[in-house]
């Protein structure tokens, strides 16, 4: 079927070789081979595809830079076309007056952080693979990342949305301004959507000035649950970090012996990677309170001295999840987030729980990768109960099963099992009035 399309403005990928990566994110999931690939350039193109998935009953997996880690942009069966969003060129454009910017679904996350940053201006959210993935991508999954500790997820810096619906129509939710309150938000529906309620185009971004201090700090402790208080003492003391993040002694001793040469000089038992963009940050006053506050766990505390001693230490953190998956290419991933007043509780029933798992990420928040590094070895029934009982665990103490990569197909039925039966009948209202026939990301979160 696929073989007789011609769509107006796109490249479509039909040979089989040429669809076979498409079966894939970063995640562990591997999905189906799509009935074809497309690649447009321009709107024409997209609604050439809705009007023949509404005809012939297919469905249409958006796709940014393949980089997630829930499966989401990866078909659920065998009658879906994935729409590479790669091929579509666009502009950024800077409105330093309205404190925004606006930029096309494709524009790589690096160029839109770059582009705000000409202008002495900041745009924080900053997932990982920052370097890699794109704007639309992190759009549809709400992609957090270190900064989200201080500075919130994507969602809170989205103005306004322009997406492509069922309708075959594009429609702009929002305006650039953060004042607009003419109804609910329903531009905000489509972030965190993973692609279930229609193809985004892009969309205006909040900027904020950019921050000109940075205090970056190693905070090696012999004892790593010395860590697990912190964050919740220094958010109580008005100490509120850009980033905390943290890498348990497994996940360290990994880094250490086998990482590039910056990780091979990474201190202590566990370690935790703290930074401060507030203005006078780096004033002796700043960082003499921010010392008596830690108290005795600072007393083998590092100051990044130079931009290039920071830069390296936010390499080797942003490599993790890669240099993990490399070293166990068939790893579970999980990002579960707690209360940051309950971490301990986390640790102490992950403990309990005997979970062959190994742990680092974003304690600032709450937000944990906890991987399971032999996974591709275990009992895949085992495996399943696992997982299970790890986000039962992170749901008792008040948290979620993800917070930030989202559901995908990696985590549906786990979501389906232990959400709120309501808040599910309301998601699926909700995607019946925006998709009635069910042609956007078909198998994926509900
Ligand atoms: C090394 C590494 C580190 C990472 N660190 C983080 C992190 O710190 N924080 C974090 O949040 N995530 C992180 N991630 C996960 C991932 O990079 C983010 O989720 C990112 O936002 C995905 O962007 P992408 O362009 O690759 O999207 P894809 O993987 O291509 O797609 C992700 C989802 O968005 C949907 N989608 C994509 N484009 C569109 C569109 N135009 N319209 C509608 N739906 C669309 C897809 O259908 C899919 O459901 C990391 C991944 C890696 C590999």
């Amino acid at each position: 079927m696929a073989r007789s399309w011609t769509l107006p403005d796109a490249t479509v990928l039909t040979d089989p070789e040429a669809l076979e990566p498409y079966r894939r994110d970063e995640s562990h999931v591997q999905g189906e081979l799509p009935l074809a690939v497309a690649l447009p350039r321009g709107p024409a193109a997209l609604k050439e595809l809705v009007r023949l998935a509404k005809a012939e009953g297919f469905g249409l997996v958006p796709r940014g830079a393949g980089t997630g880690k829930a499966g989401g942009c990866v078909p659920a069966d065998r009658r879906a076309v994935v729409v590479d969003f790669s091929a579509w060129r666009g502009e950024i454009r800077l409105s330093p007056q309205d404190l925004c910017l606006s930029a096309p679904a494709s524009a790589p996350l690096r160029e839109v952080k770059a582009a705000a940053s000409t202008e002495g201006l900041f745009y924080p959210p900053d997932p990982n693979s920052w370097e890699s993935c794109a704007l639309g991508g992190t759009l549809a999954t709400n992609a957090g990342g270190p900064n989200a500790c201080k500075y919130g997820m994507t969602r809170h810096w989205v103005l306004s949305v322009d997406a492509l619906l069922e309708d075959g129509e594009i429609h702009t939710f929002g305006i650039s301004s953060v004042k607009a309150n003419a109804g609910p938000a329903l531009g905000q529906l489509l972030i965190g959507s993973e692609g279930i309620f229609g193809f985004i185009l892009g969309a205006t971004l909040r900027l904020t000035p950019l921050p000109r201090e940075h205090a970056t700090l190693l905070l090696p402790v012999a004892r790593w649950e010395d860590l697990l208080d912190l964050p919740g003492r220094l958010a109580a003391s008005g100490y509120l970090p850009s980033a905390f993040e943290f890498f348990d002694p497994a996940v360290l001793a990994e880094l250490r012996a086998h990482g590039p040469e910056e990780a091979r000089r990474l201190p202590g038992e566990a370690l935790a990677i703290l930074e401060f963009d507030d203005r006078g940050c780096t004033s002796s006053a700043f960082l003499e309170g921010l010392m008596d506050l830690l108290g005795p766990v600072a007393e083998h505390l590092e100051i990044a001295s130079d931009a290039r001693q920071r830069a390296g230490i936010w390499a080797v953190r942003r490599m993790t999840s890669s240099f993990l998956k490399e070293r166990h290419p068939k790893k579970v991933s999980e990002d579960i987030v707690v209360p940051r007043s309950r971490l301990r509780e986390f640790f102490a029933g992950l403990e309990r729980l005997a979970i062959p798992s190994v742990t680092y990420g974003h304690l600032g928040d709450g937000n944990l990768h906890v991987n399971l590094l032999g996974a591709g070895e275990a009992d895949p029934a085992k495996l399943e109960g696992q997982l299970l009982d790890l986000f039962r665990l992170a749901l008792s103490l008040g948290g979620t099963l993800s917070g930030e990569h989202g559901i995908g197909l990696s985590k549906r039925d786990a979501f389906l099992a232990l959400s709120d039966p309501g808040q599910i009948q309301a998601l699926r209202a909700l995607k019946r009035a925006l998709d009635p026939s069910g042609i956007f990301n078909p198998g994926k979160v509900i």
